[in-house]
């Protein structure tokens, strides 16, 4: 056995007490048991048994880095929030997932991606959690567990079903628009560093004098949107599964940093009752003749994680992070996302986890009244009062951020409906503008090709005929070639 070199530092337990060995474990005699008091191989034992947190029920799989924004436009007349003023500079983390596989899964797998980033800004953290689509497949937080599951595995033998995914979308046509740009070219980004960001869900923007406006985010990738075709992703995944990971390490490894270009835009909160589509509806757009962008800054990746496990697996990404200057709005699935993300957060990793490095405010001072749970290790002077109202000199709340949450008009009467319906809202719409005005030929070829190669993989009847009616629903002609196409492979025996 070679020696292994030696760098002078002596192992320790996780106490600082030097070990005597490294890989032989105290026995009674050399053929005898072992003991039990080997406090070392216990702890080793134990340590490694503990390693895992539990991997995030959605967006398991992921990749992140460090980075900045630079804000060089001027949309201070719509917000008051100092990381979009001006000429201000941010500390910032994202990371970036794959949505529906596990921790091991390939990175090219057709999914959407999850875009979080996480701004360090002198207000306390800002996270918007966004993905690379500016639309979703549901839009009320009710049926999230339930369109999660059906992406996911069947309950008996634990494997991944297209029939229960298309089973799940057809009965729920409000997926079509998403379901559409997820079979298309951008359903497979080439790599983190090639896909565009969306904030998706609409914000409130709220300026210095109070005038309030609804906002939607686009970060626009400066490498340029790229794919990959299904055959080069099933053979990426074979290959290189963690390909994202690695192309994004990579790159900022060489000091080729990614960059995105941030935009916004804006709508004039009185225009939001008589748009055509309801814009607070996470399954359609605004559309950008409607809404032009408005440039907002540079938001580059400059620094990869030192720990991987330390700082992207235990970041915590929450919708319910805003600082002065941004708010809500009635769209419900950012209202249950509000709740759901630090709940899942106290779960996977546990009830302090805003502690931690990667989540802890980088820019901004922390004075809660909240104490104690495990794993606590921060706590203020012992003369800190522990409750408000106190006589002592605790932090006081500011009354001047109220209604920074976000504010607009609603019916006070408790209903349980669907969204209010614009002129022009339908489930199909905006998904058969994509394919007829912004997909060109190939473009549709490629997606009529992914969707009957989808299909062919497992759908069956009735599930197989509501696939037919969903795609003609987006575009009769279509609909026509995705049905003639699963139809004609299955009579050749292609199935
Ligand atoms: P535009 O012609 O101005 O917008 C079309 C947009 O479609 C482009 O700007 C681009 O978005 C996006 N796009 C291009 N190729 C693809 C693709 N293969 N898959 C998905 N998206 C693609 O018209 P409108 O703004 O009126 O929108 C028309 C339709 O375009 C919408 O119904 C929607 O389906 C789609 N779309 C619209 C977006 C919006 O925010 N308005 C964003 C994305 C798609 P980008 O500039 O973000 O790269």
């Amino acid at each position: 056995m070679t020696d292994q070199p030696t760098t002078g530092k002596p192992t320790t337990t996780n106490t600082g007490i030097r070990v005597a060995s490294d890989d032989q474990s105290l026995t009674a005699g050399t053929q005898g048991p072992v003991l039990l008091h080997d406090f070392y191989l216990i702890e080793k034992l134990a340590q490694f048994n503990r390693e895992r947190v539990p991997e995030r029920v959605v967006h398991a799989k992921g990749a992140g880095a460090y980075g900045e924004l630079v804000v060089t436009g001027d949309v201070s007349r719509y917000t008051k929030a100092k990381l979009f003023q001006p000429g201000a500079r941010t500390e910032s983390l994202v990371r970036f997932s794959t949505v529906a596989g596990e921790q091991g899964s390939p990175d090219t797998w057709r999914d959407p991606r999850g875009f979080a980033v996480k701004f360090y800004t002198t207000d306390g953290n800002y996270d918007l959690v966004g993905n690379n689509t500016p639309i979703f497949f549901i839009r009320d937080a009710s049926k999230f567990p339930d369109f999660i599951r059906s992406q996911k595995r069947l309950p008996g033998n634990g494997l991944r079903d297209h029939n229960m995914q298309w089973d799940f979308w057809t009965l729920s046509p409000e997926s079509a628009h998403q379901v559409t740009w997820l079979m298309g070219d951008r359903g497979i980004p080439k790599s983190y560093r090639h896909m565009n960001g969306y904030g998706s869900h609409t914000y409130q923007w709220i300026n210095a004098d109070g005038e309030r406006f609804w906002v939607k985010y686009h970060f626009k990738t400066d490498q340029g949107i790229d794919f990959l075709t299904q055959a080069e992703a099933d053979e990426t995944a074979g290959r290189n599964p963690d390909a994202h990971r690695r192309d994004l390490w990579d790159a900022i490894e060489r000091g080729d940093f990614p960059s995105w270009t941030l935009h916004v835009q804006i709508m004039p909160l009185t225009d939001a009752e008589g748009y055509r589509f309801n814009p607070f509806d996470l399954t359609k757009v605004w559309s950008h003749h409607d809404y032009p962008l408005i440039e907002v800054g540079t938001w580059t990746l400059n620094r990869n994680p030192q720990n991987y496990f330390a700082e992207i697996e235990q970041a915590a990404f929450e919708p319910s992070n805003l600082v002065p200057g941004i708010g809500y709005s009635p769209d419900k699935m950012l209202l249950g996302r509000v709740f759901a993300y630090a709940d899942t957060h106290r779960y996977r990793i546990g009830t302090n986890y805003a502690e931690l490095p990667p989540n802890r405010p980088r820019a901004a001072e922390v004075n809660s009244y909240a104490k104690e749970g495990a794993m606590r290790h921060y706590f203020a002077g012992p003369e800190v009062p522990v409750y408000a109202p106190n006589s002592f000199g605790g932090p006081q709340a500011d009354p001047a951020t109220a209604g920074d949450e976000g504010q607009w008009n609603f019916d006070p009467e408790m209903v349980r409906a669907g969204y209010i319906q614009h002129a022009e809202d339908d489930d199909f719409v905006q998904a058969g503008t994509m394919v007829r005005e912004v997909l060109d030929d190939a473009q549709r070829d490629r997606l009529v090709s992914n969707v009957i190669g989808h299909v062919l993989d497992g759908v069956r009847e009735p599930v197989l005929s509501r696939v037919f009616e969903y795609w003609t629903n987006v575009d009769p002609e279509i609909g026509k070639r995705i049905e003639a196409g699963v139809r004609g492979a299955r009579t050749t025996g292609r199935d």
